[in-house]
């Protein structure tokens, strides 16, 4: 560790606080005593002094492009060296309580921080660190410090996985800032400050540190332990505003201008106006760190909660600091969805005729050349540019070639005319894999990978007109009328979400006033008592995936309508807690790949019958044996005639009968079917009219006769259902619960085989596990049953 004078064990330990067990109590008093200057005068003084440069100006943009630094291409990190940091984090987690906490925070040492006026950027010192002599000076004045804030700049569009450019660190108790120039220390930030960044002795604070964590680890291979996230705090406190720039306006007078956000953090050298933008957003958190630490004791004085809020939101910064990163791509099939919708909603060129399978190899080529080229997927291909080149070689666009790809590829940037393309490191980009570009334009497409109003499935056969219509009241008859998801949200008592849900869910959870309105958001309830089912409340949940209202197959967005990946004939038959409320295996189905998926269950379910030996459409017959349908209709037929003929004459009677008795394998052949016979034949369909015809013959026994057959006809279950019941009860009974998961799979499978679906939500799996457990308030929970 590179702390001097050794000290950096000991905290963490709970109950070492020297000033007993209440001397938080006595910090809360402290803060509420504190007086928050404000230092918004010598803030406007700074903001005044150097606006000569207007970086993010649309033009100056463009030329500041020139000036800066081209951006190494560098390699990853082959393996990132947690060096058991996550170890150190989950330690801090386990052996946090409310003293342990506050002195981790360093309430006690912070009384510095009344001193409010020195923490302006233009009044105190602002070192800017280039050279790996500066960046050892800035350790050196590190040494020994309880406590930074950190913060970090990025640039995204002139490099592939994006680039951080400045670190921003704030030692509070010298009201010093420091600027570190990350691109040209890139290599020299981790080996230096890395071990600061793990020392659980010194508290990092930092607001909404999601993205600086991972960039951190990604450039530098810096890991944080022991940090104060204030965004956190504020989303455990329940504030709706808490973004930095309103808070920093609420709790200092400050006004922090959203601009510099955008801008290009890589030009050298900094201007002052974004050198100072960029350690405000560092040197306040301190304070406001002191400002919502107060705030979270008096609150967690105030409840019985356990944990505290207090302790509650400094388990959660740690949680952010557990984030890793990771070199992942979005898929393809994701990206084209996007682009597809901001092509209809803005109304883009060839917005209405591009399809998504095209839409994904001009995707697939954008992610592999902007890699090559190490750019963003913006500047490699902006999203515009991405529809306008798909549509040169939709229907009824000009046919794709090198030239008519450029040509609209130019003309959209032209048009779009976005403040941060240069449109000749685009033109150098994009003219060499030209050729790769129109050969991924003009492939051929696979079915259901069409455009817009195209052939599509149908074995490709151009349909008839009056087939054509066919089709289409086809369609019209099976389509959702509304969107199948509407995207309700449910968050829970901290204002973490949960998960979607639809209007009907979110009106339950109302009416029986276990959950308010989330405030200031619509469709949106945050529930009253403590969720439990785990499953729902890791971050990354399947629960947690927005569904998209589109086809899950071929990603159409009309037409669709709502499947049920395990078919209800055996699900119906599931125990509770494979058989709730399972999104997962309810999908949205185009009505084309609806019948193409239909048709796949019905082959599954002929295989699973004849491996059981349970007939898809069973009927158990008088003497208890299993038959097919089709082997019982002709008994079926007989008996209706016999029911609902008057005047047969004997002989035809005697027919009938000897048949039925034959079909049913009835020893006494013609005198064994009598009237509660025939109703029990024709109690095996559930059609309308056999259930009158069985009506009618009740009614014409003798009451005791005809309660018996009542009884018989009653209890009579046939049919798929039947057939569900038996092959779930077999599987159960030969090896358990496992059994119906190899069912559930089995089906996912052949679901997956049948349509090879592209647009799934990205942790659908066949082997999602279907197991789940039910909260106290579950109405699935057998508690409440
Ligand atoms: P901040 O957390 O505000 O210091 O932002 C850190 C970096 O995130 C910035 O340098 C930007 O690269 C990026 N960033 C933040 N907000 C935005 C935004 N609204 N749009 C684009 N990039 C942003
Ligand atoms: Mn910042
Ligand atoms: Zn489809």
């Amino acid at each position: 560790m590179a702390r001097g004078g050794g000290g950096s064990d000991g905290h963490g330990e709970p109950g070492r606080g020297d000033n007993g067990s209440s001397w938080w109590l006595r910090a809360a008093a402290v803060g509420a005593s504190l007086v928050i200057a404000g230092c918004s005068a010598a803030y406007l003084i700074s903001r005044t002094r150097d606006r000569r440069r207007k970086p993010n100006d649309q033009k100056g943009a463009k030329e500041d492009l020139a000036r800066v630094p081209r951006v190494r291409q560098r390699k990853l990190l082959p393996a990132l060296f947690d060096e058991g940091c996550g170890l150190a984090i989950r330690k801090l987690m386990d052996t946090a309580d409310v003293t342990s906490v506050a002195e981790r925070l360093c309430l006690k040492d912070d009384h510095h921080l009344q001193d409010a006026d020195a923490l302006d950027p233009s009044s105190g010192s602002c070192i800017w660190v280039g050279t790996i002599e500066e960046l050892w000076s800035l350790r050196e004045d590190l040494r020994g410090e309880p406590e930074v804030s950190l913060d970090l700049e990025h640039h995204s569009w002139y490099s592939f996985r994006g680039t951080t450019c400045l670190l921003q660190v704030y030692i509070p108790s010298k009201r010093r800032g420091y600027l570190v120039d990350g691109l040209a220390l890139r290599d020299e930030v981790g080996p230096c400050l890395g071990p600061m960044m793990r020392d659980p002795a010194v508290l990092k604070v930092v607001h909404g540190a999601g993205n600086d964590v991972l960039w951190l680890q990604r450039d530098f291979g810096c890991f944080l332990v022991n940090v104060f996230d204030t965004e956190v705090a504020c989303k455990v406190l329940g504030k709706d505003k808490i973004s930095l720039k309103h808070l920093l306006a609420e709790h200092f007078g400050v006004a922090k201008d959203s601009k510099y956000q955008k801008a290009d953090w890589r030009v050298r050298p900094l201007p002052q106006d974004m050198a100072s933008y960029a350690i405000r957003d560092a040197c306040y958190l301190p304070k406001l760190k002191r400002a919502l630490c107060k705030e979270l004791l008096e609150r967690s004085a105030a409840s019985s909660a356990n944990p505290t809020k207090f302790v509650l939101a400094y388990l959660k910064s740690q949680k952010v600091s557990l984030r890793v990163y990771k070199d992942t791509k979005r898929r393809p099939q994701d990206m084209a969805m996007g682009v597809l919708r901001k092509a209809k909603q803005r109304k883009w060129e060839g917005g209405k005729r591009v399809g998504l399978g095209r839409l994904v190899k001009v995707v697939e080529w954008r992610t592999k050349s902007a890699e090559e080229c190490d750019v963003s997927m913006q500047a490699m291909l902006p999203d515009y540019a991405v529809a306008a080149v798909a549509a040169v070689a939709a229907v009824g666009g000009e046919g794709a070639t090198e030239e008519s790809v450029m040509e609209a590829a130019m003309r959209a940037v032209k048009e779009h005319d976005s403040p941060y393309l240069d449109t000749e490191i685009f033109e150098g980009n994009l003219r060499p894999r030209l050729a790769a570009l129109v050969e991924a334009v003009a492939a051929p497409l696979g079915s259901g990978e069409g455009d817009q109003g195209g052939g599509g499935r149908m074995g490709g056969k151009v349909k008839d007109a009056k087939g054509k219509q066919r089709w289409l009241d086809h369609v019209e008859r099976f389509r959702r009328k509304k969107p199948a998801y509407e995207q309700c949200k449910i968050y829970d008592m901290e204002g973490q979400l949960l998960c979607y849900c639809d209007q009907k869910k979110l009106a339950w959870y109302l009416k029986k006033k276990i959950a308010k309105q989330m405030p200031g958001e619509k469709d949106a309830v945050q529930l009253l008592f403590k969720h439990r089912s785990a499953d729902q409340q890791s971050g990354e949940s399947f629960y947690l995936e927005s569904k998209a209202n589109t086809c899950v197959a071929c990603g159409e967005d009309r037409n669709f309508l709502k499947y049920h990946v395990i078919p209800k004939c055996y699900r119906q038959n599931f125990p509770l807690n494979l058989k709730s409320h399972r999104s997962h295996d309810i999908v949205l189905l185009c009505v084309r790949c609806h019948q193409i998926a239909a048709e796949a269950v019905e082959r599954t379910k002929k295989e699973i019958s004849e491996e059981t030996g349970v007939p898809l459409n069973v009927h158990v017959d008088s003497n208890g044996r299993m038959r097919e349908w089709t082997e019982l209709k002709q008994a079926y037929k007989s008996a209706m005639t016999l029911a609902s003929k008057t005047g047969l004459p004997r002989k035809r009677q005697a027919q009938l009968k000897s048949a039925i008795a034959e079909a049913l394998g009835l020893t006494g052949g013609a005198d064994d079917v009598d009237d509660s016979r025939v109703a029990e034949v024709i109690s095996m369909s559930k059609s309308r009219g056999a259930r009158k015809v069985v009506k009618e013959l009740l009614a014409a026994m003798p009451p005791g006769e005809a309660e018996r057959a009542r009884a018989v006809c009653e209890g009579r279950e046939s049919g798929q259902y039947l057939h569900g019941r038996m092959v779930v009860e077999r599987l159960v009974g030969e090896r358990g619960d496992d059994a119906l998961l190899g069912l559930i799979v089995r089906f996912r499978e052949a679901f997956v085989r049948a349509l090879d679906p592209k647009f799934l939500p990205r942790s659908w799996s066949v082997e999602h596990d279907a197991k789940r457990e039910f909260g106290d308030r579950s109405v699935y929970n057998e508690k409440n049953a």
